[in-house]
């Protein structure tokens, strides 16, 4: 026994706290969560993959059906409606998270507030009617990330992913022109499931190649793949939007102006920290929190899992990283390290595209010998038959042992193929190993194994 009111203190109550907090819970601790949402599930229910999937899924079954040849879909679906069964789904989540964090009984809490650190083992918090301190054994920092604001001039006629996908948005209806700032998932996501829903859309990046800081290869692919009317304006950088949604942006030192009805601003997400974090010494000399492969950080008391961390923004990475912290705690030593090349990622345009491990360019860098085999797409019977033959798998592997270092998937179903190669690298398997699996026909895992059998 000790002192402390609770075993342990979640700050945030998203993907990288209530899974540690469940797990705890379950074998009688005592947990608080704080998050001044109230809700569990943080920022991807609140405003991001739940409900931009949800809208995202309508556009690609009207995009689907307009693909086939023998269907007529003239109308795009209302939009007002898709909106509509998107907050449905997110307030079924949140019911049914309360229902989760009920079964659990008095020994887990969540309120409201907002937390502060104030030494390894004591928290303050705020809520709208009071301010606490609080004590914890073990404290979990998983504060997640903000959408980031850029000096542009302007930039508050811009809306962003929080105005198109929190319950009850702000925006519900579509624009005949949008401006997307930023060619980074966010961006291209909504770029391309809202001109599947018939707007006129155009991407401002101001590096020279969409999805910036992924492999070049990869990028380009995905760039290849994206519908013809959706306007890339790339080496552009956005300095001001008025209040008429005029965009006004300098390509080759060139100023340029370009007429919208909306503009988005997608330039990316950054971590949020606690405050009382810096005083703590937790951080680096750039202000990042420093965190270990076990979700440790330079106090033995506090660990940290998802977002905050900065590394793999996604919610299964801070689910997986979440589990591990749990773990870690139980054991009493850090049993738990999550291998960041295990965790798949997705991006939901049209083409999908995922990625797994290290792909080319990362391997070059690095100096690594590797196979490189491929299937593309159009050889699919599963492509074929959705008539979406464009794309392709490619696995990356080490030359001398065979084994596989890192996939990329672009096209139909790209989310779903990925988590077979993630599994197949978490388990140390060959490019061999994997052209032994039986994947199902007609699916598109197909070309999985297709790819492997290249080589072997
Ligand atoms: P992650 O996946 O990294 O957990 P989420 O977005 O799912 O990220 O969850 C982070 C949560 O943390 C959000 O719900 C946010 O409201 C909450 N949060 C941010 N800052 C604080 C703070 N100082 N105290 C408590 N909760 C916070």
């Amino acid at each position: 026994m000790n002192d402390y009111e609770y075993d342990l203190i979640t700050i945030g109550a998203g993907g990288g706290a209530y899974p540690a907090a469940f797990q705890l819970a379950r074998t009688g601790q005592r947990v608080l969560m704080l998050d001044p949402k109230g809700v569990m599930s943080g920022n991807c229910l609140a405003e991001g993959c739940v409900p931009s999937k949800t809208i995202r899924e309508g556009a690609e079954l009207y995009r689907g059906i307009r693909t086939m040849p023998y269907f007529r879909a003239e109308t795009p679906p209302d939009y007002r409606s898709m909106v509509a069964f998107k907050d449905s789904v997110q307030q079924l989540r949140y019911q049914q998270h309360d229902q989760e964090l009920a079964s659990l009984g008095d020994r887990i809490r969540l309120i409201d507030g907002i937390a502060t650190l104030l030494d390894p083992h004591t928290v303050a918090f705020e809520t709208k009617s009071e301010a606490k301190t609080v004590t914890a054994k073990y404290i979990l920092l998983a504060s997640g990330s903000d959408i980031s604001m850029p000096p542009i001039k302007g930039i508050e006629h811009c809306v962003t992913s929080r105005d198109l996908f929190a319950v009850t948005p702000t925006v519900t209806e579509l624009p005949a022109r949008l401006a997307v700032i930023g060619g980074g998932y966010i961006g291209l996501e909504v770029a391309t499931m809202w001109h599947a829903l018939g707007v006129d859309v155009t991407v401002f990046e101001v590096a020279d190649q969409l999805l910036p800081g992924m492999d070049p290869d990869f990028a380009e692919l995905v760039a290849k793949g994206l519908a013809q009317g959706i306007g890339v304006e790339l080496g552009a950088e956005v300095t001001e939007v008025d209040d008429r949604h005029r965009v006004k942006y300098s390509k080759l030192g060139k100023p340029s102006f370009f007429e919208a009805d909306l503009v988005l601003l997608a330039t990316g997400r950054h971590p949020v920290l606690p405050l009382g974090a810096e005083a703590l010494g937790l951080l680096d000399e750039r202000g990042r929190l420093i965190v270990g492969p076990g979700g440790t950080t330079r106090e033995q008391s506090i660990f940290a899992a998802g977002d905050i961390t900065g590394t793999q923004m996604l919610f299964h990475a801070a689910t997986r990283e979440s589990l591990a912290v749990a773990r870690n705690i139980l054991a009493g030593r850090t049993v738990d390290r999550v291998d960041p090349q295990t965790i798949p990622a997705t991006i939901f345009t049209f083409p999908e595209a995922a990625w797994v491990g290290s792909t080319r360019a990362d391997l070059i860098n690095r100096g690594i010998e590797t196979v490189e085999v491929a299937a593309p797409f159009d050889h699919e019977a599963r492509t074929q038959i959705l008539n979406e033959p464009y794309g392709e798998v490619r696995l990356f592997g080490d030359a001398r042992s065979g084994r596989l270092l890192g996939a990329w998937v672009v096209g139909e179903e790209a989310g779903q193929l990925i988590g077979e190669l993630a599994t197949a690298i978490a388990l140390g398997a060959t490019i061999a190993d994997v052209a032994s699996i039986a994947d199902q026909h007609p699916l598109a895992h197909e070309a999985i194994s297709r790819a492997a059998r290249t080589l072997v």
